[in-house]
């Protein structure tokens, strides 16, 4: 479809009344959002239903992402620059005295995940429609996204982030395409014609009822589907038999207690959470997600048995590990296939992506939770680790290796090890983190199992994280090399031959400032706080959590503090220390330390010694559309996890996209970074892996050590308890115990030297602006290896085994 500008002028004022029946003067920015992002939408109906009907024409091979959380953000903006509007649109909308940089601040983020996780998932849907496969998400369409962020007296507060309550104008709702899920009962096997069924009696039937959200590619013809699933009660809102026995509140617990099941996502990405709700989430999605998969299959008329050739699921971590047994449960139960033949389908269909090495993070359910809320995918599981013990057992004739091996063992179902043993790929997101599951954490699932391991290091969309949200740099760009890096990120490597251009170099830190002088406007705007765009803006924008390290970053700035205070005349650049970051409710120590980050900001913005030369600012809310800002303004990306605790990262990414200088530890895919942009672009610090895993095996690390023998470390961990920091000195003596007491899980006493001297590095650096701009160019160009179109490119060759 062609619009032109006098159409879609035409076209909105039309939407702005049918809608509202309001005109242009007397509507709000919400409506006049509202109204232009329903027109998008109706933009691309076309060509999503001409791309379902492609689909089922031509049998093309589908991909299913199923992940538990997806990190959409705002897709306004998104959807104009991938139908090739934006531009058209922001004319059009001016010529009627509109703004749509204004209209898109008003659309609120779509926070369906935590962090990493669930934003990867995004950018692949972004990829896998702007490459032209036929790739779909799979979710949990949750009525309250990830908190809100709150920063009250230093301290986290969390407000339920109410993201539907003035409607969502992307999705559709398929009331026509619900389901049914079951839950609880009891399970009899009986014998029928020589075989056995089974029988699921007095169960708990759940509606899953699809809101499918267009996924549009990047001006091409493809529009995808995200499908997420809301919890319904059957047929009706009330059960009238409680309801007419009197029992009024027992027939709304029920309704209430149903619709809990897609209520709200879990705000915590690195434990696991035993809730009974928690699995029943997962079920949930996940058998509601495959019966219309396989119901949509049925309809091709194609052999059950040729399932795999048209059907690949991908599933994202552990959460949707329940898949492998749901589709067995399918297979064996409802379409009559013998086992064998049904697990030869199921593994071939199913793949699994490990995100984490965190020992609180694998997912385990205690047997008696999952039998009794999903009994007979209980038994398949049983069956599953039955053979796959006897295999083992076959092969190496140890039963301790069968023990350590187990799906089902010690009381616990091991969601892993499930993945692994019904799916025929297993793949790490970076080259160290896969190696680490080979050598380490799963070296006994690669021995058994070396050809399904494989590596698949995350990427972004360089769409959202730099062509949206950095127009200015895109623009140099393209006036540069051409457009080509647009369709193809890795041409983003022409930009070499300008590292040393001192003319680019200029027009490189121009836009630099212009992006940091647009955040400081921002910023002043909201908060009433003044930043110094000439400072050296330091971004550490990521999850609260120890092993993430914000606690190294703080004390850095406390030295940087003392030394400025000892010595005025220090000659530094002036630097602005920007955290983001959520801390999951329940986890006490990061929430201490988003208080710890506020009271050192305090006591700097309190002090004329030091003002004007270091600030620190923490950035409420961190989300996808407020990483959109800070990103494009960053000088500096903070990566400086504990070596081999970092899977990826793909923050890490999006800052180097944006020309920041990387400081970071030799872990996830910072040493891909390091890799591709070579060790004079990219600050090293820390102890590497082996030094890591040295100390964890031998237990030999203490951290008291370093706090004796370094002054530094001795000041900055006296004056968590002494008063120093303007607050009782009870506030932190939690972080000073975990940190002396307990050893310093994280080694952050160990890292701080290496770390204080990286810093001083980047001082060093940016007094050297030819070489400072250069190093910014240089990770530039580069930066196109990590555009997740080539990641997922990667996926659908080697894993989805689709040919393109
Ligand atoms: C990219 C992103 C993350 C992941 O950041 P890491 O530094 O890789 O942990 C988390 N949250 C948001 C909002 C993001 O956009």
């Amino acid at each position: 479809m062609q619009i032109d500008k006098e159409t879609l002028k035409k076209d909105f004022k039309r939407k702005l009344t049918a809608l509202y029946a309001e005109n242009i003067s007397s509507a709000s920015a919400f409506h006049k959002y509202y109204a232009i992002s329903s027109l998008v939408k109706d933009y691309s109906s076309e060509k999503w239903m001409n791309s379902n009907d492609n689909y089922s024409n031509k049998e093309k091979k589908q991909v299913y992402y199923f992940s538990m959380e997806f990190l959409i953000g705002r897709l306004l903006g998104s959807n104009l620059l991938n139908l090739g509007i934006k531009d058209m649109c922001k004319e059009a909308l001016a010529e009627l005295g509109i703004d749509l940089d204004e209209l898109l601040e008003v659309e609120h983020d779509a926070g369906l995940g935590n962090g990493g996780l669930g934003r990867l998932a995004a950018c692949f849907l972004d990829s896998m429609a702007s490459v032209g496969i036929p790739g779909h998400g799979c979710g949990i369409r949750y009525d309250y996204g990830l908190f809100e962020q709150k920063i009250v007296n230093g301290y986290q507060v969390e407000i339920p982030d109410n993201w539907l309550k003035n409607g969502n104008v992307w999705e559709v709702r398929r009331e026509d395409k619900a389901v049914v899920v079951k839950f609880g009962g009891e399970v009899t096997p009986v014998l029928e014609n020589d075989r056995l069924s089974f029988k699921h009696e007095n169960f708990e039937a759940v509606l899953a009822v699809p809101y499918d959200t267009p996924i549009i590619g990047y001006k091409n013809n493809t529009v995808n589907t995200l499908r997420l699933w809301s919890a319904e009660t059957i047929d009706k809102d009330f059960d009238f038999d409680s309801f007419s026995k009197g029992e009024y509140t027992k027939a709304v617990e029920h309704k209430y207690s149903v619709q809990s099941i897609s209520q709200v996502l879990y705000p915590d990405d690195t434990r696991v959470e035993g809730k009974i709700l928690r699995l029943k989430q997962q079920y949930f999605f996940v058998s509601a997600g495959l019966q219309s998969i396989i119901r949509t299959y049925k309809k091709m008329h194609k052999p059950i048995n040729k399932l795999d050739e048209y059907i690949q699921i991908q599933i994202n971590d552990t959460h949707p590990a329940v898949a492998i047994a749901e589709l067995m449960r399918i297979l064996v139960d409802e379409e009559m296939l013998e086992w064998d033949e049904a697990f030869k389908i199921t593994t071939s269909v199913m793949s699994y992506t490990n995100h984490t090495i965190l020992a609180e993070a694998l997912e385990k359910w205690p047997i008696n939770i999952f039998k009794k809320l999903l009994p007979r995918i209980f038994m398949i599981i049983n069956e599953i680790n039955e053979r796959f013990c006897k295999e083992v057992y076959a092969k190496y004739d140890d039963l301790n290796i069968v023990h350590d091996m187990a799906i089902i063992c010690d009381g616990y179902v091991k969601m892993a090890y499930l993945a692994i043993v019904g799916s025929h790929s297993v793949n790490g997101v970076a080259k160290l983190h896969t190696e680490i599951l080979k050598e380490r954490e799963l070296s006994k699932f690669y021995n058994f199992f070396p050809q399904k391991f494989n590596n698949k290091t995350n990427g972004i969309t360089h769409r959202r994280w730099l062509l949206q949200s950095n127009p200015k740099l895109a623009d140099l760009i393209t006036k540069n090399i051409g457009q080509n890096w647009i369709k193809e990120p890795i041409k983003l490597i022409n930009l070499l031959s300008y590292s040393k251009d001192k003319n680019f170099q200029d027009k490189i830190y121009e836009v630099k400032q212009a992006n940091k002088a647009q955040f400081s406007d921002y910023f002043k705007s909201k908060h009433g706080v003044t930043i110094d765009p000439n400072s050296i803006f330091d971004v550490q924008v990521k999850r609260l959590h120890a092993y993430k390290r914000q606690l190294l970053n703080v004390f850095n700035i406390l030295d940087l503090y003392y030394r400025l205070k000892d010595n005025p005349s220090l000659d530094i650049v002036p630097r602005t220390f920007f955290f983001g970051a959520k801390a999951a409710p329940g986890y006490y120590l990061a929430k201490q330390t988003i208080k710890l980050i506020n009271t050192v900001a305090d006591l700097i913005d309190n002090d004329q010694a030091v003002n004007g030369k270091i600030k620190v600012i923490f950035l409420e809310n961190y989300s996808v559309s407020l990483a959109e800002k800070i990103i494009p303004a960053a000088d500096v990306s903070e990566q400086i996890s504990t070596t081999t605790k970092e899977a990826s990262g793909t923050g890490n990414m999006k800052l180097m996209m944006n020309g920041a200088i990387t400081i970071a530890t030799l872990d996830g895919a910072n040493v891909e970074i390091r890799d591709q942009v070579g060790d004079d672009n990219i600050v090293i610090f820390g102890m590497k892996k082996d030094e890591v895993m040295e100390y964890e095996k031998n237990k030999s690390y203490n951290s008291t050590e370093y706090y004796n023998k370094d002054p530094r470390l001795k000041r900055i961990l006296d004056s968590l308890v002494n008063g120093s920091l303007g607050v009782p000195t009870s506030e932190f003596s939690d972080i000073h115990k975990y940190l002396l007491a307990n050893n310093d899980e994280f080694f952050v006493l160990k890292d701080f030297a290496s770390y204080i001297d990286a810093q001083n590095k980047i001082d060093e650096l940016y007094k050297n602006q030819g070489k400072w701009r250069e190093m910014s160019i240089i990770n530039i160009a580069h930066s196109g290896a990590f555009s997740s179109d080539n990641t997922i490119k990667k996926y659908a060759r080697d894993i989805w085994r689709i040919v393109k």
